[in-house]
């Protein structure tokens, strides 16, 4: 069985590499006790902690004060890729509760378009001023991000942009939004707006159209507020780790997007199997583990009493936490390139995996390919099918 897996999604962008929200992250994993969702608040006056039911489960979660904002979900993988909880606000409802086993490569092979940026969002966030937690509405104000000049412009109105932006003192880029905050600080928001989108300025004076990046589904539900630069940033870096089979690099990224940390067998495995497979087949496996005898615990309320009980589900186990989606991705691709060979498709581009010697993108690959090729064999062997039948009338 491979090592759990436990993924930190945030719901706003995140920068897992570095600057305030780094250092939120670490202020998180320090205080961190199990819960399922980790509130970053700024205005939080101590770490709180608390719990709601939700059916047979309780629903934990926390608030740290921290320097920014955001919401990270925490959610625990079995190693079918059974998720708990196994619905969210990051998971597709057509997911079924188990990560679709593609979803790399879906990845990889992802193009981004660009929306109009928001300058705000309202989000139902914890009041904790009283002994109570409540909910409310509250309008979340969003920066604009850090900004890239426009490098190229053509007469079509196409336009190119880079970081660097053909800054020959500048190194090459690691980590985009930490470089361009150094380099530039980051812009404010200007009151006007060019059509719909919103104009931000840097302290140079340079105004700039707001924009966010944003995938076709799932990427759209899984990245709610956009891409952001370092997310596409770190598929590019996929992309070229996985043409070059380079798992040296892939390992080092692995190192930087996740971390091995520890959990409960209960949270990490019973959990995600009771919600994949229900309880009949839980208390099955947690009986073997318990080794008793499967007949004598009849409801997870008495396996929960069983005097083996914290010793075995309770105590702590070694789970791989990923941070973000990109944590997880980089999991996956290690996985992979450890057992096989990427290529790309020769006939439309995207990469693949597969067997040395696999040329094209299978149905789950790429549909499209994948049906236009097949139909492309079966008018070629409908011609050849003619070819052969003219060819032994003509012997005739
Ligand atoms: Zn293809």
């Amino acid at each position: 069985m491979r090592i759990p897996l436990q993924l930190w999604l945030p719901l706003l962008s995140f920068d897992f590499l570095g600057g305030p929200s780094f250092r939120d992250l670490q202020r998180a994993q320090e205080e961190w006790k199990g819960e399922h969702r980790i509130w970053l608040l700024p205005e939080a006056p101590a770490v709180i902690r608390w719990a709601c039911q939700i059916g047979p489960y309780s629903f934990h979660e926390m608030a740290v004060q921290s320097e920014t904002f955001n919401v990270l979900s925490v959610i625990h993988v079995d190693d079918e890729g059974n998720c708990f909880p196994s619905a969210g606000d990051l998971l597709l409802e057509s997911w079924e509760g188990r990560l679709p086993a593609d979803l790399l490569m879906q990845w990889l092979n992802q193009k981004f378009f660009i929306t109009p940026g928001k300058k705000k969002i309202k989000i139902n966030v914890p009041d904790i001023s009283g002994r109570k937690v409540k909910y409310k509405q509250r309008t979340i104000k969003l920066s604009p991000g850090p900004s890239l000049r426009i490098s190229q412009l053509t007469d079509d109105g196409k336009f190119k942009m880079a970081w660097p932006d053909g800054k020959s003192e500048l190194a090459r880029s690691v980590n985009p939004e930490e470089e361009i905050r150094d380099y530039r600080g980051l812009p404010e928001w200007e009151a006007t707006s060019e059509g719909d989108f919103p104009l931000a300025i840097d302290a140079e004076g340079m105004r700039s159209l707001s924009v966010w990046l944003i995938g076709s589904s799932p990427f759209d539900k899984m990245f709610p507020s956009g891409l952001s630069l370092n997310d596409v940033h770190q598929q590019s870096a996929m992309k070229s780790v996985a043409m070059r089979n380079d798992v040296t690099n892939a390992k080092r990224w692995l190192q930087q997007m996740t971390t091995v940390a520890s959990t409960t067998l209960e949270a990490s495995y019973l959990a995600p199997v009771v919600e994949a497979r229900g309880s009949e087949a839980a208390l099955c496996i947690a009986s073997n583990k318990l080794i008793t005898s499967y007949g004598s615990i009849r409801s997870l309320q008495d396996l929960a009493k069983h005097e083996d009980y914290p010793k075995v589900f309770l105590s702590p186990v070694k789970i791989r936490r990923c941070f973000g989606w990109l944590g997880y991705f980089w999991w996956e691709l290690n996985q992979l390139l450890e057992k096989r060979e990427m290529v790309t498709c020769e006939l439309c581009g995207n990469l693949i995996f597969g067997k040395i010697g696999k040329r094209f993108c299978g149905k789950a690959e790429n549909p499209n390919c994948y049906h236009s090729r097949r139909a492309a064999d079966v008018s070629r062997n409908r011609r050849r099918a003619i070819d052969r039948r003219d060819g032994l009338r003509g012997e005739k």
